[in-house]
């Protein structure tokens, strides 16, 4: 058997067949683990890149793997939906940063694509909370006017936000095309920024749990409405009190910081400014 190398890692990102590229990645793997048990203990502990690597590529195809997993949710609680966002935001900077496992997402193509309405005249408004997030279809002619929580998270393909109505439903949105100017991107998109979104695409993602995609940014509308200070765990605004360590994001209370942090991740999220 060769060495794995970034060659297999494209080969495997045309591979249609995504189970089959596990077996392949999982077979380098044993193999890694085998020769590393029969080093000598002098060379221990045995810490090799190829590991992390194919590691790596393991956690990503079993992300894809759950492509056919639909789990047919019609909204998921507001909680649910904040911790797995920020478990994103960590993982992409503690695993996936400056890795080359984008070939392997950007082989998946969305069944249909969103485009900007020709005219926004005849657009009717659509509320969050009206949305059925079982199916998979672009709400043509509609809109929908959300605002930002919390801070983006950076992917390879996509920028995935947390929306909300300013009530209780929430969402995740994913945009594509939006560049990589991140710091400009993460100020346009500043939390508490309102946003309408012209016909919005229902999608059932690569975890088999809904978002809205867009993937023509130009179908994002900013009214210039901003809720400021928004509490990073209750969302009500004019919060007064900002996380001393990251500074960058505010609160009502000590008692929604501390629940902030426990219950909603903030401590994965949180680095010091
Ligand atoms: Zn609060
Ligand atoms: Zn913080």
């Amino acid at each position: 058997m060769q060495f794995f190398t970034l060659h297999h890692l494209d080969m495997l990102a045309l591979n249609k067949d995504k189970s089959q590229a596990r077996r392949i990645v999982e077979q380098y793997f044993k193999k890694g683990e085998l020769a590393e048990k029969d080093q000598l203990p002098c060379f221990l502990p045995y810490d090799s890149q190829t590991k992390t690597k194919l590691q790596n590529c393991l956690d990503i195809l079993d992300l894809n793997n759950n492509l056919t997993v639909t789990k047919a949710v019609r909204n998921e609680p507001r909680t649910y939906l904040i911790r797995k966002h920020r478990q994103m935001i960590y993982e992409m900077q503690t695993k996936f940063l400056n890795s080359n496992y984008s070939t392997l997402l950007t082989s998946f193509k969305a069944p249909k694509t969103q485009k900007q309405p020709h005219s926004m005249a005849i657009l009717k408004e659509i509320q969050l909370k009206e949305i059925d997030f079982t199916r998979d279809e672009v709400l043509t002619g509609r809109v929908l006017t959300v605002r930002v929580f919390d801070l983006p998270s950076f992917g390879f393909t996509s920028i995935f936000f947390l929306i909300d109505d300013g009530e209780n439903t929430m969402q995740r949105l994913s945009v594509y095309n939006l560049g990589k100017d991140y710091e400009q991107i993460s100020e346009d998109f500043k939390m508490g920024t309102w946003i309408s979104i012209m016909n919005p695409y229902v999608r059932q993602a690569m975890d088999g749990e809904a978002m809205i995609r867009v993937d023509d940014p130009k179908s994002i509308v900013f009214s210039g409405k901003i809720s400021e200070k928004v509490c990073s765990y209750c969302s009500k605004s004019n919060s007064k009190f900002s996380c001393s360590k990251c500074l960058k994001v505010s609160y009502c209370d000590k008692e929604c910081q501390i629940k902030d942090w426990k219950e909603q991740n903030h401590k994965l999220v949180c680095f010091k400014s």
